[in-house]
């Protein structure tokens, strides 16, 4: 199955981009997934082909749209009638792993790129598009987060990745960080690599990881710590309440 990913933008030059090479350029190469961009400049209705205009209330910059944005995504439905439609905007919902990862397991996706403040508040709902941030940043347009969700989708499709076990141990999949990564040479300037992954006992080697792990994001990333060992908590209370029914 190709994964269908459909870019609504004013910029479809910056597509496929850094999506073109290495692992994500390879794997379009192999029809593992496809690019679609809508230019939508096309679907203006004035014959100056205006896709903003003022912000009512007043304010600085310029705002996309909305019949315009609505004609672009009916196109693009209508290719695609099974994708999910995603509004690149920091008033989103952050983007997760969890999130990429179910994308990543359906149709495809179809993304909305915004310019200038972004859009008329009443797409989202007069179109069903879910409104996605990629972190508390603002960036002058939405191609960039595009280009950063649809990466992350694509390395997770069957046979992209070399190793398929090395998507499963990384940073956010269990709700944590990953351990740190060592390579030759054993020393360098005097710093060495941690003596245990030197043992050759996997065991040993396994628990190193885990605490690791876990040692960094609680330091790290508290925010992601309490909520894994909140759902530690209630996952073992549901194991405990479970056992006395
Ligand atoms: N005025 C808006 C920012 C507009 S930035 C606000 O303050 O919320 C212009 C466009 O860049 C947005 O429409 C969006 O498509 C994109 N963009 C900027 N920051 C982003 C982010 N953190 N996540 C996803 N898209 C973003």
């Amino acid at each position: 199955m190709t994964f269908a990913a459909t870019v609504l933008t004013l910029y479809p030059e910056m597509f496929p981009g850094p999506l073109g090479i290495s692992l994500a350029g390879r794997a379009r190469d192999e029809g593992k997934w496809s690019l679609d961009t809508v230019q939508i400049r096309d679907f203006a209705i004035d014959k100056h082909k205006t896709v903003d205009d003022t912000p009512a209330g007043g304010g600085a910059g310029m705002v996309l749209r909305v019949d315009v944005l609505a004609a672009a995504i009916d196109h693009a439905r209508a290719a695609h009638p099974d994708c999910p439609v995603i509004a690149m905007t920091p008033r989103g919902r952050p983007l997760t792993q969890a999130r990429v990862r179910a994308l990543a397991a359906g149709p495809g996706v179809t993304i909305l790129c915004g310019r200038f403040e972004g859009f008329d508040e009443r797409i989202f709902e007069g179109r069903q598009v879910e409104e996605v941030s990629i972190g508390d940043i603002v960036l002058s347009g939405g191609e960039p987060a595009a280009l950063m969700l649809l990466d992350a989708c694509i390395r997770l499709l069957p046979g992209v990745m070399g190793a398929p076990s090395s998507g499963s141990e990384e940073s956010f999949e269990n709700g944590l960080l990953e351990y740190p990564h060592y390579t030759r040479p054993q020393e360098w300037e005097g710093r060495t690599i941690p003596e245990v992954l030197r043992s050759g006992d996997h065991a040993k080697i396994a628990a190193w990881r885990k605490a690791q792990s876990e040692v960094d994001t609680r330091s790290r990333r508290p925010d992601l710590w309490e909520r894994h060992e909140g759902a530690r908590v209630q996952s073992a209370s549901g194991a405990r309440r479970e056992k006395k029914d």
